[in-house]
């Protein structure tokens, strides 16, 4: 039986729970509040928000990565395991076949919990050619055989771009307007307001990591706290429950190019966040505490 509740699901690439020093550029970061866990601290919260450090590595020796940790949070199959090693950058046949049997979007719809969306747009170029290699949540959605967003959605307010800003999509040339993380918040909310199941993903955190900019990963992790708080502003955390986690470390050590072994925030904000983080430990708790927040009663 399905109740009238809605979750995001909110996918940060590449943010563990690290150190503080100045490798780490969540230390003494102005206004990263919902961000900012540290290993060994009481985090502060935003909104009561609960922090559950996750597991990444998932048994599987090795550093986690993102075809196969991000293959688990949105199935709830243990991924690396099922292959046998952490699967970097898109899915193979392997984990393709599961994201099919298994893609959050799929059980939720199959148990009759609907709308569901992805808020991400695509590009243009993604219709005209379509890419050889599709990333997880990508595969995700069309298992569930759902529609993509476009930049046309972008345009009318109903659609997020991964950068959110709309930066990005400026300079490639796309006829957008810039948005400040309180209007990007604004689209955002109204696009969960409307469903049941939204997913939203970020993966520049994982990009700056890899590069080991500290001036950029500061912006970067400003704005996204900022944003984050704006959102959060704007939903009925009595319906909505917000669920921000990650498939790996990478920005939070910048000493090293590599993803980290650490393990990653997961913050749950909303009136069920107690009941919901008492399910999760590893990455693979994700996607069967969303269902069954979804469904029972
Ligand atoms: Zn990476």
């Amino acid at each position: 039986m399905t109740n009238d509740r809605s979750v995001l699901l909110f996918f940060i690439d590449g943010l563990g729970i690290g150190t503080r020093g100045p490798h780490n550029p969540l230390d003494n970061l102005d206004g990263s509040l919902p961000l900012a866990v540290f290993q060994n601290e009481e985090p502060e919260t935003f909104l009561d928000g609960v922090v559950v450090p996750t597991d990444p590595c998932l048994g599987v020796p090795g550093r986690p990565q993102s075809a196969s940790g991000q293959t688990t949070i949105l199935t709830g199959v243990n991924a690396p395991a099922q292959i046998g090693y952490h699967k970097q950058g898109f899915p193979n046949q392997a984990l393709r076949d599961i994201i099919n049997a298994h893609s959050i979007f799929r059980q939720l719809t199959d148990a009759g919990v609907a709308p569901v969306t992805f808020a991400n747009a695509y590009s243009r170029r993604f219709f005209v050619e379509r890419p050889r290699w599709v990333s997880a949540t990508t595969a995700a959605v069309e298992a569930a055989g759902l529609n993509f967003r476009t930049i046309d959605d972008v345009r009318a307010g109903a659609a997020v771009f991964m950068d959110y800003t709309n930066r990005f999509l400026i300079e490639k040339g796309e006829d957008v307007t810039e948005r400040t993380e309180a209007e990007a918040a604004t689209v955002l909310a109204s696009i969960v307001a409307q469903n049941r199941f939204t997913l939203y993903e970020y993966f520049i955190t994982d990009k700056v990591g890899h590069a080991q900019d500290m001036a950029l990963a500061k912006v970067v992790l400003t704005s996204l706290a900022l944003f984050i708080r704006e959102l959060l502003k704007r939903l009925d955390l009595q319906r909505t429950t917000v669920i921000l986690t990650s498939d790996h470390g990478n920005i939070e050590d910048l000493k090293s190019r590599n993803h980290t072994l650490h393990q990653v925030p997961t913050i749950i904000w909303g009136a069920q966040r107690e009941r919901i983080a008492a399910r999760i430990q590893t990455l693979a708790d994700i996607t069967p505490a969303i269902v069954s927040e979804l469904l029972h009663r």
